[in-house]
């Protein structure tokens, strides 16, 4: 079985950072992939300085230049399993194949659950939108629907009422606005509408149009912000024992300030650690856990020698 000092499950921006820091520290480095980054869908990344408005994708293919760079590996596919720990060592196996390793970085990110509303799905990361941070510039004076589904929603509608003042609050899931929150939209002067979404709706390029209210009702959408709950790709650490913590946003991998979790020799970078990390928090955090193992792997092979 093939041997590295480290293993990267994950080559999205948290995972190539580890790499890249991993391997300017002459650390033996395999990035494994199965190439579902989480903005995969946005045609620009924004709030990434020095690359503005790049695309996701051409911004992890240079990514991968880097880290090859620094004699990373990388290769395409699903890690399957984890196994092991910090003293036997661990595998990780992916159809057919094994690789063995002192230690591992979940950098696996996140799944986006959307609410069960047909079309939404399809306008996910275009004209359904998220993060102001990551679209709302791009979004600006524009008409905006806001999808009230749960305690993030009035966050959300609060932040695109800095982007727009054209912006309506439609309470989907009734239950999920506390009064206060509703305070604070009336405060801001966000209409709230009572009625559900039955259906998100196109013309005929694909593009938005309008949504469906439950009364059949239709409101033309340029943008719809919705919220996601949040899910942390863990279930390989799972498998070894270790447990997720969960906040308003969803659930995630606990880490220390070096990205170590609670399992020994296994550390975790970006979304899957930090669900509100965007590309440049999450590369930020797998350029630190790739900095913790080289410094934990000089510890224990001085400990050894
Ligand atoms: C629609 C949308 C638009 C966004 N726009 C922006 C923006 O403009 N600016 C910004 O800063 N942020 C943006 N974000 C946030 C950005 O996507 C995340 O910050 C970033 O992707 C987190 O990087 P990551 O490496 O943690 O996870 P990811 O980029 O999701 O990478 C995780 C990688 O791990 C792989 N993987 C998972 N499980 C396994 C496994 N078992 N084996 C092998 N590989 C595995 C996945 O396939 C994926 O390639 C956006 C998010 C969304 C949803």
């Amino acid at each position: 079985m093939e041997h590295f000092e480290a293993i990267v499950i994950g080559g999205g921006s948290a995972g190539l950072a580890a790499a890249v820091a991993l391997g300017r520290s002459r650390r033996t480095v395999l990035v494994i992939d199965e190439g579902n980054p989480r903005n995969a869908k946005a045609s620009h990344a924004h709030n990434i300085l020095g690359q503005e408005g790049t695309n996701p994708m051409d911004l992890l293919e240079r990514g991968r230049d880097e880290a090859r760079h620094y004699g990373a590996r990388i290769i395409e596919g699903k890690v399957d399993t984890l196994t092991g720990s910090l003293d036997t060592g661990f595998t990780v196996t992916m159809t057919e194949r094994s690789y063995s390793a002192e230690r591992i970085v979940l950098a696996t990110g996140l799944i986006d659950n959307l609410p069960e509303i047909p079309g939404l799905a399809q306008a996910w990361g275009k004209s359904a939108i998220h993060c102001a941070y990551c679209h709302g510039w791009e979004v600006r004076n524009q008409e905006l629907l806001v999808l009230g589904i749960g305690a993030m929603s009035s966050h959300q509608a609060m932040m695109f009422n800095q982007l727009s003042s054209k912006i309506t609050f439609i309470n989907h899931n009734s239950s999920a606005l506390a009064e206060e929150n509703r305070a604070t939209l009336e405060a801001l002067g966000i209409p709230v509408l009572e009625q559900s979404v039955i259906a998100v709706e196109f013309d005929d390029q694909g593009t938005l149009a309008s949504v469906l209210l439950a009364n059949n009702q239709r409101l033309n959408a340029e943008t719809l912000v919705v919220a996601t709950h949040m899910q942390a790709q863990a279930a390989l650490y799972e498998s070894l024992g270790g447990s997720l913590a969960e906040n308003p946003l969803g659930t995630y991998i606990s880490v220390n300030e070096m990205g170590a979790t609670e399992v020994a020799g296994i550390y975790a970078a970006g979304n899957v650690c930090n669900l509100g990390a965007m590309v440049m928090a999450a590369a930020a955090s797998g350029t630190i856990a790739g900095a913790a193992i080289n410094a934990d792997l000089i510890s224990s092979q001085l400990a050894t020698s």
